[in-house]
Order: C-alpha cells, then sequence, then structure tokens
C-alpha cells in the first residue's frame, strides 16, 4: 500500500488527510496526524472521501470522457480531447469576432486550486480579454472579502485555528460549525472543556446544534443582524467598556459610528431582533470584558442584501473593545469551501485581481500586464466583469453569448434558478468542465469536458486561517481526465494561435503556475515569495504571508493595512432585508447545510451511507407556526415565493424561530420536483458592496400540497 499526503476537497477547514492506494486505486484515507488544522482527526464527510472514489463511482458516476451534444437535448457523443479542444476554441474565436471578447463569461469555482484559478483568469482577462470571471466564492464569502477591506485595508482574516483554543469568549455569528466546519467545532468543544469560565455566545435564528453548546443564544429574527451589533456596540460604550486608548492609537472613524449607534440602545436592539434585552447586555458585557474575546462567523453574515454592513458592523465591536491582533482574540470568517481563499489570493473573480489587486485601479492593471508579460495594460480588459447573478441575468438578456463553467452547478446552485436556466437555455455555447457526470447543468452543456479531481491533481489550497496546503496526485484520473489548469491552457493556447499570438498560458507543470501566482504576491499584503512548494513539501502547510517565515496573526502592532494604518469604524444604517415578510408569504426561509452533505451533493451523494443522518428534503417549520396554520407533521406542504414553488414533507422543528422556515440548501430538482431544486424559491437580490446574494432570506407561503 502507498501514502500520499493530500487535503480534504471538502471545506474550508482544509484538514490534512492520508490517502492510501496501490497506486491505481484509492483504497482509503485516514486523517493526517501532520496537518496543523485537523490533527488526525476528520469529520464524516472526510472520513469516507476514499467512498467518492470507488470503481463504481470511478465507471458510472464520474465524466470519462470529452463529449459534444449535437442539440440542445440530445444525447451527448464521446470525442477525443484533440476534436474537443479544437472545435471549443473555434467556437469561442467565432463569438469573440462577431459579438467581442466581452460576450464570453467564465464562471468557475472555489473547488478548484489555486493554480487552476491562475490558469482561468489569464485565459478570461489576457487571452479572450473578457472582464467576465467570476466564481461561486462570491455565494459564500464575498460580503467577508468587502468587509474586511472596508474595516482592516486588506482582504485577510486577521486570525488562527488555535485562537480558537486561546479565546475566553467566543461570539458564533451566522455560523454553525457543528455542521459545516466540523473539526473546527471539535476544536471549540475541547477548548470549553479546558477552560473554565469560557463563554460561549451563538447567534443564529435556528437552535443549531452549535446553539445548542452556548452559554447563550441569541436567537434574532433573519436579517438584524446589523441592528444586534448597533445594540451591543452601543451597551459596550454606555458601560464604559471601550478601548480607549485602543481607539485612539489604531483606528478612524469612532465618533460617527458612536453617532450611529446611539441611536440603538439595547432596548430598540432587542426589540427588533426578537431577543430579551438582558440578554443583549449580557452578550455585551462577556464579549467587551473577556481577556480575548473571538467572533466567527460565515453565511448567516454574508448571504445577504446587507452582507458587507453585518461583517464592518461585527469588526466595529472588535475594534471599539480592542479585541483584535491579540492571542484569542479577533474577528474571525470561515470560509465555506476549500479553497475560497485562493481564488480571492489569485484575483480569479471579476472584483479583484491577482494578489489582491483592484480592478478598478490602472495602477494595479499595469502590475498584471507587467507580470503576465504582456506588452501593454490594453491587452486586458481594464475593468470588472459581470459578478455571479449579474453573469447568469446577462446571459438571460442574450448579452452573453458563451459560458464556460467549471466544477460547479449553476443550475442548481445559483439563486432564482428560472434565471439561470434561461441564460444557460439561450447561450449559443456552454462548455462544462466537471469531475461528475450527472448535475443539472451537464444537461445544458455542448460540451463536457472531463476534470480530474481529489487524488488526481497537484497543486495547493488555502484554508480560512490563510494556510496553504498541497493537494498532491495519488492516483491517475478516471478515464480521459485531465487537471482542471490543463484543459483550460490547450484549448487557451488553439485561441492564442487563432489570434495570430504567441502563447501566454505556457506552463509545464502545476508548480509553474503557482510560481507565476506567487510572483504577483510580491510587497503585497498576501506576500508568499519566501515560501517554495519545497517548503510546503518539507515543513507542512504554512500561513501567509510568508517572507521570511509564516505569519499566525496579524495586525498585531496596532497597525492595519490601511494607507494610514488605522482601522476603519464603518457607520453603516440598519436596513431591513430585500424582501419583506407579509400576510402573503409569511415565513422567512433560510437555506444552510447538513452535516453530512456538500453544496449539490455530486461528490457526497455518491456515498450511500452519507444519507444516514438526513435522507430526503424537508422543510422544517416551528411547531407553533404549523399549529396556526393546520399543518402537520410530516404532512406535504407547498412552499413558494415570487419567484417558484416546491413540494416537500413537512417537519415540525422546534429549533426553528418562530415565523422562520428552513431547508437544507443540497437538493436538486430529481429529489424537489422543482426546476432548479431548493433554489427555485430563492432570490437573485445581493449586497451593493460585495454582490453576494440574499440566500438566507426569502418571503415564502407554506401551505398544505394538494397532489392531483
Ligand atoms: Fe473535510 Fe471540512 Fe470535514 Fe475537515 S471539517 S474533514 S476539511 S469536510
Amino acid at each position: 500500500m502507498n501514502e500520499t499526503q493530500s487535503t480534504c476537497p471538502y471545506c474550508g477547514v482544509g484538514c490534512g488527510v492520508v490517502i492510501e492506494h496501490d497506486g491505481g486505486q484509492i483504497t482509503g484515507v485516514r486523517g493526517d496526524p501532520a496537518h496543523p488544522a485537523n490533527f488526525g482527526r476528520l469529520c464524516t464527510k472526510g472520513t469516507n472521501l476514499h467512498l467518492t472514489a470507488t470503481p463504481v463511482v470511478l465507471q458510472h458516476q464520474r465524466l470519462r470522457d470529452p463529449q459534444r451534444r449535437s442539440a440542445r437535448g440530445a444525447t451527448p457523443e464521446v470525442i477525443g480531447w484533440e476534436q474537443a479542444n479544437r472545435e471549443i476554441a473555434e467556437r469561442l474565436l467565432a463569438i469573440r469576432a462577431a459579438h467581442g471578447p466581452e460576450s464570453i463569461g467564465i464562471y468557475i469555482s472555489g473547488q478548484l486550486l489555486t493554480e487552476d484559478y491562475h490558469a482561468f483568469n489569464k485565459l478570461a482577462r489576457a487571452v479572450i480579454g473578457t472582464p467576465h470571471i467570476d466564481s461561486n466564492s462570491r455565494l459564500c464569502m464575498s460580503s467577508a472579502v468587502v468587509g474586511y477591506k472596508q474595516s482592516l485595508g486588506a482582504d485577510a482574516p486577521p486570525c488562527s485555528y488555535e485562537d480558537i483554543e486561546l479565546a475566553d469568549c467566543i461570539l458564533v455569528s451566522g455560523a454553525n460549525p457543528a455542521w459545516a466546519h466540523p473539526i473546527l467545532f471539535r476544536r471549540l468543544e475541547a477548548a470549553r472543556n479546558d477552560k473554565p469560565g469560557h463563554k460561549l455566545i451563538v447567534v443564529d435564528p435556528r437552535r443549531t446544534e452549535t446553539a445548542e453548546l452556548a452559554d447563550l443564544h441569541l436567537q434574532i429574527r433573519p436579517g438584524t443582524d446589523v441592528a444586534l451589533s448597533h445594540g451591543l456596540l452601543h451597551a459596550v460604550i454606555a458601560r464604559g467598556w471601550i478601548a480607549a486608548d485602543f481607539i485612539a492609537a489604531s483606528t478612524a472613524g469612532f465618533d460617527a459610528l458612536k453617532a450611529l449607534v446611539d441611536a440603538w440602545p439595547p432596548a430598540r436592539a432587542a426589540e427588533v431582533c426578537g431577543i430579551r434585552e438582558a440578554d443583549l447586555w449580557q452578550a455585551a458585557e462577556w464579549f467587551a470584558n473577556a481577556p480575548s474575546s473571538l467572533s466567527l462567523y460565515c453565511q448567516g453574515l454574508n448571504q445577504s442584501s446587507a452582507g458587507t454592513a453585518k461583517n464592518t458592523a461585527l469588526i466595529n465591536l472588535h475594534l471599539a473593545t480592542g479585541q483584535i491582533g491579540r492571542p484569542g482574540a479577533g474577528p474571525f470568517s470561515l470560509t465555506g469551501q476549500p479553497n475560497a481563499m485562493g481564488g480571492r489570493e489569485s484575483g480569479g473573480m471579476a472584483t479583484l485581481l491577482p494578489g489582491h489587486r483592484d480592478p478598478a485601479s490602472g495602477e494595479d492593471w499595469a502590475e498584471i500586464a507587467a507580470l503576465w508579460g504582456l506588452d501593454a495594460p490594453q491587452d486586458l480588459p481594464g475593468r470588472r466583469g459581470h459578478t455571479a447573478v449579474e453573469m447568469f441575468e446577462a446571459a438571460a438578456r442574450g448579452e452573453l453569448k458563451a459560458l464556460w463553467i467549471a466544477c460547479t452547478n449553476p443550475a442548481q446552485s445559483m439563486p432564482d434558478q428560472a434565471v439561470v436556466r434561461e441564460a444557460l437555455a439561450r447561450c449559443e455555447l456552454v462548455i462544462l468542465q466537471e469531475a461528475f457526470a450527472h448535475t443539472a447543468t451537464a444537461r445544458y452543456a455542448d460540451y463536457l469536458l472531463p476534470a480530474a479531481t481529489w487524488g488526481e491533481k497537484d497543486g495547493t489550497v488555502t484554508n480560512s486561517e490563510r494556510r496553504i496546503s498541497r493537494v498532491r496526485q495519488a492516483v491517475p484520473p478516471a478515464g480521459q481526465a485531465r487537471a482542471d489548469w490543463r484543459i483550460v491552457q490547450d484549448i487557451a493556447q488553439l485561441i492564442d494561435a487563432g489570434l495570430g499570438r504567441k502563447p501566454r498560458l505556457q506552463a509545464r507543470t502545476a508548480e509553474d503556475l503557482w510560481l507565476e501566482h506567487r510572483a504577483a504576491t510580491r510587497g503585497r499584503d498576501l506576500d508568499i515569495t519566501g515560501l517554495s512548494w519545497a517548503t510546503l513539501d518539507a515543513d507542512g502547510p504554512q500561513q501567509w504571508p510568508y517572507v521570511d517565515g509564516p505569519t499566525a496573526r496579524l495586525y498585531t502592532d496596532g497597525r492595519f493595512a490601511t494607507a494610514d494604518g488605522r482601522a476603519r469604524f464603518v457607520a453603516r444604517a440598519y436596513e431591513p432585508t430585500a424582501e419583506a415578510t407579509s400576510d402573503e408569504r409569511p415565513f422567512a426561509l433560510t437555506t444552510g447545510r447538513l452535516r453530512d452533505q456538500w453544496h449539490g451533493m455530486s461528490r457526497s451523494g455518491t456515498v450511500p451511507r452519507l444519507f444516514a443522518h438526513e435522507g430526503r428534503p424537508l422543510v422544517r417549520l416551528n411547531p407553533a407556526d404549523a399549529a396556526r396554520a393546520a399543518l402537520a407533521d410530516g404532512q406535504l406542504v407547498r412552499v413558494r415565493s415570487r419567484r417558484g414553488e416546491l413540494v416537500l414533507p413537512l417537519k415540525l422543528d422546534g429549533n426553528v424561530a418562530p415565523t422562520g422556515a428552513d431547508i437544507a440548501m443540497h437538493w436538486g430538482d430529481e429529489f424537489v420536483g422543482a426546476q432548479g431544486g431548493i433554489n427555485a424559491v430563492t432570490q437573485g437580490s445581493f449586497c451593493p458592496d460585495s454582490k453576494q446574494p440574499e440566500l438566507k432570506f426569502s418571503a415564502v407561503a407554506i401551505e398544505t400540497a394538494e397532489l392531483p
């Protein structure tokens, strides 16, 4: 038996795994005791990873060959790589010539490795010349990106996982790590056992497994997080619990924020949030006065039309109390996907450029042109492109003619599915690069390109604590599958040839691409020019910035990444959600993860035992609400929003807040009988700053379903 060290491909915790294999077949997996994210532990998904690579899965559920559809709706036929690459390059060149480079959109994924991201970024911006490249990471963490930039000056989570052990008080807000980041939750549980007096505050409209562990659960109304943060800050100021010296030395904008939160006494904030005022005071006291307070937050803050405001309001609380830049203290956003961070670092998104550069800056574009060996910045699109929701809306309007989609399933995962499916149907050309064969998006693809996946490819990922880990190939790819960057490069070279110029992507290995990425970080806040793959192999995963060595914690000297070194208090008013509940649609629907499933289940759904925890889609409702609506546990109900409807079994659940409703996000149309699955009913409204859609709030009606 052989063993290969790699990284789990599911969530942003980024656990190390040891792949057991015979050189041709993966036979087992176990946690890597040397990896500092998990020290050998794995959650249920990680423990069963090898079952996503059994011979049956490889044969029947993987996409194994390049395929082409002669017409939409036709059965795809197998073709060779050479033919697929040539035809795709010719069709993209024809669309580019007829409609311009901006008629082509590229939609990629936080599942991709940093090297794949870099290749796609060059394909979009340097080869095709389109600004329209974005990632499904837009759906999970873009509000955290903008929140950090507005408040601290750079997109850099300042904390480390070890801060979970070091904190005296932890505020978990809009996150359920017990299910979504299980290994971090194990670390949190252990820390509480080892630390008498430890306080855990959980803010969540649902009584989750994480909330069960809390000393204080603030079960706020969905969407009221900014009101809560303003109320907490008001309480902190009123009782004199602020860190006045830190505010004076290291921040700016406190007076304007104080004027704003003056209007948010705890009584008012508690009323808006639907919680007890005494609980709000208690939370403020624990958070401000603990020797060190850490916040952990995720989609409950990010997936919102006020996502950035929710992030900055929480960071305000850290700044006002000086709970930042010290061991156990700081605002720590948890990333959803295994390499959402790598996508941010490599700038493979509409609102980012490599090395945390800004597409609004001409100077930054000029630097990228120089780094990529282009003659002039004019060779690049020079502006930001469509973000995820905008991209599919533009395609649905007929403005985009081609979509190249990689490693994601927008025909299930994007909100407001009617628009997404119109977009896919209307495009002249849809290319899907995927590891798994049977996704909803695959039905729309003109070309299906088989991608290598976990255990079959080399590269790097970055987890939530800025730690770069190696992903290593253990076995050959399934069928004719190839590494994502290789697929991109082969077609990019044909496009460059068609345009009569020398290739702009010429990597021999994934490491070549990583070295190009590394060069783009020189002198930036995420500088990794002191790091190499040899160091990662010798010393294991490392946290950035890494110039002379790794960096566990940022802003320890009270200086931030802004021009003047001061963090900013961001004064943003509380805004209600984009959609309001009403007599017609009285329930606030949230969607979220199950413990044992991942995204659209294309990978986790190949493992039968992962359905043991929850085996079918359900809509959960508070029993009191159900009684008022004369609905009974187990009956079929119709869930209706302005955009669509689903029919699901009802589950009465006292853990759901009154007037709330909850559905797991994973179920596609084959499970719920609605085009687009769960997202047939969710909305595409997004945060104006981060463009992250409001997946955590849709106004819905729930009523007895009358079956035909
Ligand atoms: Fe994988 Fe996340 Fe589980 Fe770790 S916590 S084993 S990274 S799914």
